[in-house]
């Protein structure tokens, strides 16, 4: 069965983000781009899937600017065996890239998408829950275990999500839509020789026109700001003083 992976290019979540000085948004000039973390364990997700023989194509997808190329390359990289680019320079809002992507399941008829459960730059967690409502299908968000099985020809997907105060196992039949959270695997680096390899592999460019979705922005920033600066903390002498600035100063108790 063929998968779909989507993969965003974001900041690298090892940079200090910075706010444009117009507070019109995060500054991402000369700023080091990533594979969103969410979206690595996604792609190695359906690698081992592959390793596991269950999946027999990996179709990474990302939508945006020309230079998620690189992204998609790392994709390809890791073991993913054919990308697709939906490039526009239009700010891809979460509804237009659940969109973009229903009009690539439609082209490309996979089993199972599966997806980070959001994006560390915008943290939206929108898009795996629109593109399952959008194509009717069953959805498991904040994936941390996948089983999939089969039974008279249906395949199923056995999927664990971590919940406050515990787990959550979900059944669903496929085709079906998975969100991935952090423990759900470890990712792989990519090898010199795969990196050589992921150049040859084949990477499609549509444009959003050719796929009929309409990506106009629905939503205006209206501004963004640094998070306030912290205070620095004071030292006390002795358990006394502190109760004297809990109660007195800080009057919580
Ligand atoms: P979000 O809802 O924006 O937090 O993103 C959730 C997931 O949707 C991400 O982890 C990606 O798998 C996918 N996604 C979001 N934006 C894009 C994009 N521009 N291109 C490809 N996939 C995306």
């Amino acid at each position: 069965m063929k998968v779909l992976v989507p993969v965003k290019r974001v900041v690298d979540f090892n940079v200090k983000v910075r706010v444009r000085p117009d507070g019109s948004g995060v500054d991402t000039a000369n700023v080091k781009m990533s594979m969103n973390p969410f979206d690595e364990i996604a792609v190695e997700e359906a690698v081992r899937l592959k390793e596991k023989a269950i999946v027999t194509e990996i179709i990474a997808v990302s939508c945006g600017i020309t230079a998620c190329q690189e992204t998609l390359r790392t994709a390809l990289a890791m073991g993913a065996d054919r990308a697709i680019l939906v490039e526009s320079t239009v700010e891809l809002q979460p509804l237009a890239v659940a969109k973009l992507l229903k009009a690539i399941v439609d082209k490309e008829a996979p089993q199972l998408v599966i997806l980070g459960k959001q994006a560390i730059d915008d943290d939206a967690n929108q898009v795996g829950q629109m593109l399952a409502a959008l194509l009717g299908w069953p959805q498991a968000t904040f994936a941390s275990k996948i089983d999939i099985t089969e039974e008279g020809g249906q395949k199923r997907a056995t999927v664990k999500r971590e919940i406050d105060g515990g787990l959550e196992t979900l059944a669903m039949n496929l085709p079906a839509i998975i969100t991935t959270d952090l423990r759900l695997n470890e990712p792989r680096y990519a090898t010199l020789p795969n990196i050589m390899k992921a150049k040859k592999k084949v990477l499609d460019i549509i444009k959003p026109d050719a796929l009929g979705v309409d990506v106009t922005p629905r939503l205006a920033t209206l501004k963004v700001v640094e998070p306030p600066r912290r205070k620095g903390g004071g030292k006390v002498a002795d358990a006394k003083e502190l109760v004297a600035k809990l109660r007195n100063e800080a009057k919580v108790i």
